[in-house]
């Protein structure tokens, strides 16, 4: 059941339990076990992948994972069908700035540390823009997710994230946060796995339609977004996707709701991608329009962990749109 942790040795020091956020000591059935005298909680490490849940404050369960291989966002079929398909359904989406804002993210990174670790929550498969980040070989980068994946290193869930206090120089968090029943927890747990004055990215849906099925909770404005990060101070926040993004996935699921769920939707689907992709190419020039952040498709924020609370009354004035 278990092969080696991929995990670095170093950064297996930091790991603690999601429960009780004792020490965990590696044991010789393959799991790891919280020392805690009131917890002793087992979790499994299933083909080198731990599996660290705190299933009171999950949606998951541990034998989600230790039973299988539980994928989430499972992504296109495969197979000649699936390549015909994604061959006529072109991408509605375009993340204008990741890339950049990755890049930008690894030069402040490299002033912190000479060999910065990372926290990815929302690991699994290889974000938008990342390669920023996976092909600088100075950065250890932690994948985790709620999915076993191809990047996955850990099973965690980011309410109770099971590593002890200031364990890390970065956390990226790109399109996860909706997904989660209580952002605001999670970015506490985001604030305190990271060492004084770490940094922080993350990328957030504002104007999209529930993706991920029942898994989709939350969206946020780019000031609803500054103020989940209230104990950061800002380096730079923005639009990240922008109007004709908004626009070409609102037209896509317009028609959607004209199909029966299942049925003629990969049709629709594929006519709505084909009349409308080239709406997410206006957003090189609309994503930092004032009126582009009140109607971004998605948010951005970069900043560093602060002592200091960013109030209401500063954070009003920080509004960039149009109103
Ligand atoms: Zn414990």
């Amino acid at each position: 059941m278990s092969a080696e942790v991929r995990i670095s040795p170093g950064v297996q020091e930091s790991l603690r339990c999601p429960i009780c956020r004792s020490r965990l000591r590696r044991d010789a059935d393959a799991e790891f076990c919280c020392i805690g005298a009131d917890c002793g909680a087992r979790f499994p490490i299933v083909d080198g992948v731990p599996v660290l849940l705190n299933e009171a404050s999950s949606v998951f369960s541990i034998e989600d994972f230790a039973s299988g291989r539980k994928v989430l966002f499972s992504g296109s079929k495969p197979g000649l069908k699936g390549a015909v398909r994604r061959l006529f359904t072109p991408s509605i989406s375009l993340n204008v700035k990741a890339r950049a804002n990755y890049l930008h993210l690894a030069d402040r990174l490299a002033e912190q540390s000479s060999s910065p670790r990372v926290l990815v929550v929302g690991g699994a498969a290889m974000g938008q823009g990342m390669e920023a980040l996976t092909e600088n070989p100075r950065l250890e980068l932690v994948e985790t997710d709620v999915s076993f994946g191809e990047r996955t290193m850990l099973i965690c869930d980011a309410h109770d994230v099971p590593f002890d206090d200031a364990s890390f120089d970065g956390v990226v968090v790109q399109a996860v946060l909706e997904h989660v029943a209580d952002p605001h927890r999670c970015v506490e747990e985001i604030h305190r796995v990271l060492k004084d004055r770490g940094i922080v990215y993350a990328e957030t849906p504002f104007m999209q339609q529930v993706h991920g099925g029942r898994y989709d909770f939350t969206r946020f404005t780019h000031l609803g977004h500054r103020r989940l990060f209230r104990r950061f101070e800002e380096i730079d926040s923005g639009a990240v996707c922008g109007p004709g993004m908004s626009l070409a996935w609102a037209y896509r699921h317009f028609l959607l709701c004209f199909a029966k769920p299942g049925k003629l939707s990969a049709s629709i689907e594929m006519f709505a991608s084909l009349t409308s992709f080239y709406l997410k190419y206006f957003d090189r020039w609309l994503v930092d329009t004032p009126a582009g952040i009140d109607g971004a498709s998605g948010c951005y924020f970069l900043g560093r962990k602060s002592d200091r609370v960013l109030g209401d009354r500063e954070l009003i004035e920080q509004y960039k749109g149009a109103g």
